[in-house]
């Protein structure tokens, strides 16, 4: 693997260099075999294994830790940056795309202020298990390469052991790193210099000049919109939506207590740390406009105000679209008619709400279904069946006409997946691991690399969680 060092060569300033601390005993937890072969890398071997546990340093690469600032629950940061992450450099891949590679848990950083730099086996499964399963729902994100575990004793509430995750990412650029030169170092001409790093490297279709910035910055609301539009659609709650850790190229980033849903609940909380539900299932869109706000303050230096305006602007019809597009297809709907496909889906959420459906299992009930039929199974599950009536009375007009029932009902099932990284079955297949059986896990990731497939003998990993899973949430310690 070679290492391009564009951030370090062309950013000084933006980071600090760094030595990785290596992990006792080292061994592979996790490997992404679809990571990999996209950046052309042999089956994981000793080499790789010395280099990624942070025992062994690749030759002529500059490790270093980005600075960067952020909002964190609503109020400012002035000074976070990479405390337990360190980034290699951008290897290429087999499309000629770079790919930022980052040790996240290789021990301290400047930037680490009291932690330790660890992770700890859970968060690091986790954050593979959760970043690869989004992209084979096809969610836009950072991917993971491999996870190694280690006996490396790292404490939280209790003893842990040590591990890192390999992440790759297009970019580590994040909001906050706008916001750090705007408002701690008050230098347009860094702030110039990040931008136009970003478009060149990111954006490559806009010129670094004043109507580029307008675009780019359109660019960015409409990403960031339609990533969110992303997790509304499939359930997704990213539960830390700090403007630290929100990617610049609208990939979800950074990994913490995310959970997709079980039960539908708009106003789900997956993180135990955030009684007031700021980063709610349902806030996420306004949260996401927020911080999108807090971008355009740090870009004011370089941008005019109305152009800024004009892209936050976009915002919130660009995730509509997105998002009715995605419904659309997990309903099988064609023609778009949007205040119609809006009431129709706030009426089966509504259903779901009533009825404590979940989430995923219902929409993939849509499978099941056929155009033009009078009867639909997930009438059964209904306790006000007038309700649910009038619902499909409603529905069953918008797909009406369809051809061929059984095309129909295959691409409803590619929209829809039947299996999903439900929290309970994470928490599973990591205390095995953590007790030495990593098959649960090695399981758990070959079942989510085809999320839509039916799959023999799995359907188990299909079902509701039992009592103790349900709404099961994970604290932020990592
Ligand atoms: P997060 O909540 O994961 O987005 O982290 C917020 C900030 O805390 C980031 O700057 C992290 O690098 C830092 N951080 C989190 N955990 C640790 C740790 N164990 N050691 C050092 N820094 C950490
Ligand atoms: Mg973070
Ligand atoms: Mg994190």
């Amino acid at each position: 693997m070679e290492l391009r060092q564009d951030f370090v060569n062309q950013l000084p300033g933006a980071y600090s260099l760094v030595e990785p601390e290596g992990l006792d005993n080292p061994r592979w937890l996790m490997w992404s075999q679809d990571a990999a072969h996209m950046l052309n890398l042999a089956e994981p071997d000793a080499n790789a294994l010395a280099v990624f546990s942070g025992n062994a340093r690749m030759q002529d690469a500059s490790y270093y830790a980005q600075v960067y600032a952020g909002h964190q629950f609503g109020g400012y940061s002035p000074r976070l940056g990479d405390g337990r992450a360190m980034i290699l450099g951008e290897a290429k891949d087999i499309h000629g795309e770079f790919w930022d590679i980052a040790l996240k848990g290789a021990g301290k950083t400047p930037y680490s202020r009291h932690g330790d730099g660890k992770a700890v086996l859970r968060s690091a499964v986790r954050e593979f298990l959760a970043s690869e399963a989004l992209y084979h729902l096809g969610i836009p994100t950072t991917r993971a390469l491999a996870v190694v575990g280690s006996d490396t004793p790292v404490w939280r509430e209790t003893q842990e052991t040590g591990a890192i995750t390999v992440r790759l990412a297009r970019s580590h650029i994040r909001f906050g790193h706008f916001e750090y030169i705007t408002h701690g170092e008050q230098d347009r001409g860094r702030l110039r210099e990040l931008v136009n790093f970003t478009i060149a490297h990111h954006f490559p279709h806009l010129e670094a000049n004043a109507s580029g910035y307008k675009a780019w910055f359109a660019e960015v609301v409409r990403l960031t919109a339609e990533m969110i539009a992303h997790w509304q659609a499939s359930g997704f709650a990213h539960g830390v939506m700090n403007t630290d850790n929100m990617s610049i190229l609208g990939d979800t980033f950074d990994f913490g207590p995310f959970s997709f849903l079980d039960t539908y609940q708009e106003g789900f909380i997956c993180n135990h740390s955030d009684p007031h539900g700021r980063y709610a299932f349902d806030q996420q869109p306004g949260i996401g406009l927020w911080n999108l706000q807090r971008l355009a303050q740090a870009l004011v230096p370089l941008i005019p105000s109305d152009d800024l305006m004009a892209g936050l602007n976009g915002y919130q019809q660009a995730l509509v679209d997105k998002y009715l597009q995605l419904m659309r297809n997990r309903l099988g709907i064609v023609a778009a008619d949007e205040g119609t496909d809006l009431a129709l889906v706030g009426g089966l959420m509504k259903l779901m709400k009533n009825n404590h459906l979940d989430y995923t299992n219902s929409m993939r009930a849509f499978a099941g279904f056929e155009p033009g039929a009078m009867e639909f199974a997930l009438r059964d599950e209904c306790r006000d069946t007038a309700e649910f009536d009038d619902w499909f009375s409603a529905y069953r007009d918008r797909v009406n006409g369809v051809a061929d029932a059984g095309d129909w009902q295959r691409q409803r099932a590619a929209a829809n997946p039947k299996y999903i990284l439900r929290n309970y079955l994470a928490q599973q297949a990591i205390e095995a691991a953590e007790a030495g059986d990593n098959q649960p896990l090695e399981t758990l990731y070959q079942l989510l690399r085809n999320p839509f497939d039916e799959q023999a003998d799995m359907a188990q990993y299909a079902r509701r969680p039992p009592d103790w899973g349900e709404g099961l949430i994970c604290s932020c310690s990592s």
